[in-house]
């Protein structure tokens, strides 16, 4: 068979360029030995979720603690699944977790001379190293139909075989020459197949740098190259693009493991030397005492947009994953609690082998631990951005205020205090955490344990002794003194001693205070609570109370 004739009657572009050209175009990378290249090769279908985050993360950390790069590149062959706006949402949610790429499409880098970076655009070289391959009989034009492969699959299903296009199934692999010059002069569409060499009865041993020595099967699949769009697949223009961008480290979801073997094979018969690769373990997470994968449907958890949305503080997420990512990196956090996680000597090979938990309430407990650090000025500054995007018009509002709202947040978070307060978890949390501080939030839950006589009494005796000049413990010597005007126990001492001689203690009086100010049974402390309300303020929900 005429393959040069074939190749040219397959792939008629008149701008592909010899293959060399290619090797020239895209030189090795000028960087320092163990300089590790990575990328980020998402589809563009707009939902960017927390595994590729976490793949995200360790390839960022990886590029840029061996002095390497880390790029984006939008695997965007697949026409109908492309989502407008995509690509500007992977790079915004990674930067909310400060992950930026060195390089890639939409990046605006000086670095940028291994593009284009969008697979749509970069056609031509995919066809240009198609055309070799059936030039030198590695691949061949298929023109079986959606209903014949069904049809075959069938048949291997029912005979308990393997599925799929190889040995006595490939039926094109054989056509003559003659056969295919009909099939196309028919106007029959056609795709581009390898035309596989290998076999399963053979075992071939594969290095992961996550997941150690693996052994897998040789590949024997004539996997198709070029749809009929001539478009490539996934599998051809990953190794393409991995070769010709210089890729050190592909580091993808386990889900590929299966396709490694076809991998192997295409970049043994494209010529090129395979970079390493590392498959990350699926997420998973406890759900009724059993563990399964995160999944899209089920767990609003696994998208990215969740923490935004819900207001996590970023730097926690990413501590988080840094713990599920590295197992030693939670012992070094304890060690140096003020270093900054990018200071962690980050290795592949301390990733997990098998399926990462995912524990949300240990995110939860690390967002409140990290949150607790910050000033009440620099917390402002977080709940403000999460207000701007997500807050609602009163939030809006609230958060003009910019020193009242920091004057409550010295409060919530215990500033001053022996240790920080931890109780704010997440932004869109937090922000309900100080409505109580504005009147048009203030939604007071009035249940009180006594009867309203009781209430009103001790209601009107401290308001008309309220000083807001008080410091604390005036301020609470006032409450002591309501307390016993009103046969509560001043002491609490003299309460424990002798409980029936007493309606209640101070703490019930002061109980009593806390729900008329701030609408809860619980709070901190009321004293710097009344301060911060003002005068005017305090009395007038004491008032409201009262008439409750
Ligand atoms: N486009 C593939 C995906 O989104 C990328 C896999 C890889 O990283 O090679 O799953």
């Amino acid at each position: 068979m005429d393959l040069k004739k074939l190749a040219k009657t397959l792939i008629p572009d008149e701008n592909l360029l010899p293959l060399e050209e290619y090797e020239k175009m895209y030189p090795p990378r000028n960087l320092p030995k163990g300089a590790e290249v990575t990328r980020l090769a998402p589809s563009p279908t707009g939902f960017i979720h927390l595994g590729n985050l976490y793949s995200a993360l360790a390839d960022e950390r990886i590029a840029h603690t061996t002095g390497g790069v880390f790029y984006l590149r939008i695997e965007d062959t697949d026409e109908k699944r492309k989502v407008e706006g995509a690509v500007e949402s992977v790079i915004r949610s990674l930067k909310y977790f400060n992950i930026n790429f060195d390089e890639g499409a939409e990046i605006d880098s000086p670095l940028n001379s291994y593009g284009p970076y969008y697979q749509r655009q970069r056609a031509s070289i995919y066809r240009a190293f198609a055309k070799d391959l059936i030039e030198r009989g590695l691949a061949y034009p298929c023109f079986c139909t959606e209903e014949e492969l069904n049809a075959v699959r069938e048949e291997q299903t029912a005979n308990k075989e393997i599925t799929g296009y190889y040995g006595k199934y490939a039926k094109c692999r054989n056509l003559s020459e003659e056969e295919i010059y009909l099939n196309l002069s028919a106007g029959k569409p056609f795709v581009i197949r390898l035309k596989s060499h290998g076999s399963t009865a053979n075992k071939l041993t594969f290095r992961d740098r996550i997941k150690g020595e693996i052994t897998v099967t040789q590949n024997d699949q004539d996997v198709v190259i070029l749809k009929s769009d001539g478009i490539p697949t996934y599998h051809f223009a990953h190794a393409i693009d991995d070769h010709f961008m210089r890729t050190t480290l592909v580091i993808r979801g386990e889900e590929w493991l299966s396709s490694l073997p076809v991998h192997i094979e295409l970049f043994e018969v494209l010529g090129f030397p395979m970079p390493a690769y590392g498959h990350t373990c699926s997420l998973m997470k406890v759900d009724g005492g059993t563990k399964r994968k995160l999944s899209k449907r089920k767990d609003p958890e696994l998208s990215l947009d969740y923490y935004r949305k819900d207001g996590y503080y970023p730097v926690a997420v990413v501590k988080y994953l840094m713990t599920i990512l590295n197992s030693n990196f939670e012992e070094w956090e304890r060690k140096n609690p003020a270093a900054d996680y990018t200071q962690f000597k980050f290795t592949i090979e301390k990733m997990g082998k098998s399926g990462a938990l995912f524990d949300l309430d240990k995110l939860n407990d690390i967002s409140k631990n990290e949150l607790s650090k910050l000033s009440p000025e620099e917390m402002y500054g977080f709940l403000y951005s999460w207000v701007n995007e997500f807050g609602t018009q009163a939030d809006m509002e609230h958060f003009k205020d910019r020193d009242y709202i920091i004057a409550v947040l010295n409060l919530i978070m215990g500033v001053g205090g022996k240790k920080r307060r931890k109780d704010i978890e997440r932004a869109s949390q937090g922000v309900r955490m100080i409505d109580y501080f504005f009147d048009d939030t203030f939604s007071p839950d009035y249940s009180f344990r006594f009867d309203g006589q009781t209430v009103k009494g001790i209601i009107s005796s401290f308001a008309e002794v309220y000083d807001p000049a008080d410091d604390n413990s005036a301020w609470f010597a006032k409450v002591k003194g309501v307390a016993a005007a009103h046969g509560f126990a001043a002491e609490m001492s003299e309460y424990k001693a002798n409980p029936e001689n007493y309606k209640g203690s101070v703490a019930d009086v002061a109980e009593i205070l806390r729900i008329a100010v701030t609408g809860m049974a619980n709070s901190p402390d009321l004293c710097t609570i009344m301060g911060i309300l003002g005068k005017d303020r305090s009395l007038k929900r004491l008032a409201a109370a009262m008439e409750s």
